[in-house]
């Protein structure tokens, strides 16, 4: 029997071998009004330029995991037969954003359903968590992504209650002013912070150029030592 909800298996670059339940961004109200606001992470966002171009197989699924996720409570019925390992770290929402409360529900729901998975949601939605929070179960944590692209000290440090990190957007320009740590190494099967680690604060490069992970990041790392920032 096909699966109603789509779990993303072979996901590529930094998510490569986390496995990950999405939805389309490009359908998603929050997503598409923030996304015109200059200077978010939603204007910049990796997965509606993904999702409108080189991945648009993407929009499909996700969108019918968006759509069956906020309307009604999923069952075991809605997965494939051995949809996720013992031990699997997956993200929730490596694409889109919560819709509403069922949403969020849903998510906590499928945590409940497969106790050996480790589960990490990403959202900005606190209006949807911060009244559901004692709905987490012990084996899914949430990383609050802030809004603003180089955020203040003030925003970019403060954890909300029930969330295990933080994580934050920088670009190059504003690492090499400010002393900064970038320590997302953009490879999170080998890192796994976001995944195990608590109180966590997380800091990005943005993406402006695409390809070698590794290479990005010691070249930032270097023209940061050059002009006397320790990043
Ligand atoms: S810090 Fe590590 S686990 Fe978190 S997003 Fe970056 S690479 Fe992935």
């Amino acid at each position: 029997m096909k699966a109603n909800i789509c779990v993303s298996e072979n996901m590529s670059g930094k998510m490569a071998r986390i496995s990950a339940i999405s939805f389309n961004p490009l359908s998603n109200e929050f997503c598409n009004e923030w996304s015109k606001v200059d200077r978010t992470t939603c204007s910049i966002c990796y997965a509606r330029r993904y999702a409108s171009t080189f991945r648009q197989n993407t929009v499909p699924p996700y969108t019918q995991n968006a759509r069956i996720m906020s309307t009604r409570e999923v069952t075991e019925r809605d997965f494939k037969k051995n949809a996720f390992k013992a031990g699997q770290f997956v993200r929730f929402l490596a694409y889109g954003e919560l819709i509403n409360d069922m949403s969020f529900k849903n998510f906590c729901k499928i945590a409940e359903l497969y106790p050996d998975i480790k589960a990490t949601m990403w959202t900005k939605r606190l209006d949807i968590v911060e009244p559901l929070i004692d709905l987490v179960p012990d084996n899914m944590r949430l990383m609050y992504s802030t809004m603003p692209v180089n955020p203040s000290d003030e925003i970019a440090t403060r954890i909300p209650t029930g969330f295990n990190g933080i994580f934050n957007v920088y670009t190059v320009d504003y690492i090499l002013e400010h002393a900064r740590e970038i320590n997302c190494s953009g490879s999170c099967a080998t890192c796994l912070r976001c995944y195990t680690q608590d109180n966590i604060v997380v800091n990005e490069l943005v993406k402006e150029h695409w390809g070698n992970e590794d290479a990005r990041y010691a070249q930032i790392k270097n023209n940061c030592m050059t002009n006397g920032v320790t990043p």
